[in-house]
């Protein structure tokens, strides 16, 4: 039966042979429903027309309005590998095709639905120690590799000292070819002619579309850049915004990458002692732990949780953050992850979680939209991935169904872990006046404002004890409530 491909699904493994019969469908909706980051359109559509290209006569390529205008207009029966979004789901059965279970995680749902059965909380660390025994990755025999399932205390130091950059050779830059150039003119003119409206800048594309890329990609991390990602994996730069990332996360996200090979190609760096136990357990513990994990969550909470907000945040996202727009703010960390958002669509994960879901919890932004913000304007977001990172781990909105506290932190936490504080025109220890800066400020305006939330939570009885041998809070609060761009 012929297989319909979402453009998520572009890998080899989500055929059952070579010879398999294609269905491609590129929708115009989509980008007419949400404004998405230009180059995350750009990254997807490259995707596709590259898949098209090289299945050739294999596929039927529909460059259609909808989905289903497409699937329609085949007239005959199709396949498809579980949708990665509740609305692709239930469009694939609406459209009579055959619905497969998904490809390209690594866990079964049955076996995440068996390990989470009966637990009242569900953690990470749980679920993670679990896949790596099902899977037999790190293991020696019954035991982790070296002794120790999780090495995060080596994976959390401050950058170097003195560095403005590490001392790793950045990702082998991507060419682009004609399929890239008609996108672009296809994207320019949509914006032009049909009213498609972009966020963010369009630039060289930084990410893979193609398995072939993907493939370069995964095997130049693992050899260059893998023994160093471990120590400095939450360490930011200013000039160096990739630090030692795989920036994988995209291309595995599009389906080109099966996330197991690139675990085993980890492995084996560490099996022939090319890398470091810590930086292969860092980056194995991403892809068969964390990203397995949200995405069983996404399925096992029910769908009403997106749009869970157990804080009560109530404040729509303002423009400036909306629209990227980072030339004016001050706060340096801030600007330079936001205009690292605008001009690439892209920053690691230490950056989304601590200056940029940081300061949205703290402002109390509602987290539907946040979530629905990374979702577009990230090359590697999905509704599957942001649900339950931002609703649940960045924002709390969830009362601790996948966290055990809130991800809020002061300017110390920034200071410690960046280089960003030194040229900024607030001063991190600083909470009320002109260079009061705003996460160490909006740290305790949020403390104060959620304390009755958190009586009862062991793990803020710390900070909320901080917070009662505070004399200035209400001047702070007031001071945080009036703060416009930051
Ligand atoms: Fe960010 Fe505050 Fe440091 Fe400025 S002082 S860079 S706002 S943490």
């Amino acid at each position: 039966m012929r297989r319909w491909l979402f453009a998520d699904q572009l890998g080899p493994h989500f055929l059952d042979g070579p010879r398999q019969p294609v269905l491609l469908v590129e929708s115009k909706a989509v980008f007419r429903r949400r404004r998405f980051h230009r180059q995350k359109a750009h990254l997807v559509l490259s995707a596709l027309r590259h898949r098209a290209a090289e299945l050739g006569d294999r596929a039927v390529f529909v460059r259609a309005e909808t989905y289903g205008e497409a699937v329609r207009g085949l007239g005959e029966p199709v396949s498809v590998c579980h949708p990665t979004s509740r609305r692709a789901r239930d469009l694939a059965h609406r459209l009579a095709a055959e619905v497969l279970p998904p490809r390209g995680f690594v866990t079964a749902p049955a076996d995440f639905t068996a390990w989470a059965g009966g637990r009242r909380g569900l953690r990470l660390e749980d679920f993670y120690r679990d896949a790596r025994r099902r899977h037999d990755v790190l293991m020696d025999g019954a035991e982790p590799a070296g002794g120790t399932w999780n090495l995060d205390h080596d994976n959390r130091q401050p950058p170097p000292r003195g560095a403005d950059k590490l001392a790793v050779p950045p990702p082998p830059a991507i060419r682009e070819d004609d399929v890239d150039a008609q996108v672009r003119e296809d994207l320019d003119r949509w914006a032009r002619d049909d009213g498609i409206e972009f966020v963010g800048r369009d630039g060289p594309r930084l990410f893979p579309a193609t398995r072939r890329e993907a493939l370069a990609r995964l095997r130049h991390f693992v050899r260059h850049r893998l023994p160093v990602f471990g120590p400095y994996e939450d360490a930011m730069l200013a000039g160096d915004p990739f630090m030692a990332h795989s920036m994988l996360s995209a291309p595995i996200n599009l389906g080109l990458l099966d996330p197991l090979e690139a675990v085993h190609a980890a492995e084996d760096a560490y099996r022939s002692g090319a890398a470091p136990l810590a930086s292969v357990e860092g980056f194995v513990r991403q892809l068969i732990g964390w990203r397995d994990f949200v995405w069983h969550l996404y399925w096992y909470f029910e769908p009403e949780y997106r749009g869970e907000n157990r804080l009560g945040a109530r404040s729509s996202l303002p423009d400036w953050f909306a629209n990227l727009d980072a030339d004016h703010v001050d706060a340096r960390c801030l600007a330079d992850v936001l205009a690292g958002v605008r001009d690439r669509g892209w920053v690691h994960h230490i950056p989304r979680l601590m200056v940029l879901g940081n300061y949205a919890l703290q402002r109390g932004w509602r987290p539907d939209e946040l979530s629905d913000w990374f979702h577009r304007c990230f090359v590697d977001g999905y509704e599957w991935v942001m649900t339950a990172n931002v609703i649940g781990m960045s924002q709390f909105a969830d009362a601790g169904r996948m966290s055990t506290k809130p991800y809020a932190a002061g300017g110390a936490y920034i200071n410690r872990m960046s280089d960003y504080c030194g040229g900024c025109r607030y001063d991190p220890k600083v909470r009320l006046g002109d260079h009061a800066c705003p996460y160490t400020a909006g740290y305790w305006a949020f403390l104060s404002r959620n304390a009755a939330a958190f009586e009862g939570n062991h793990r803020m009885r710390q900070p909320l004890r901080g917070l009662d041998r505070l004399g200035d809070v209400d001047a702070v609060v007031e001071q945080e409530a009036a703060r416009g761009t930051p």
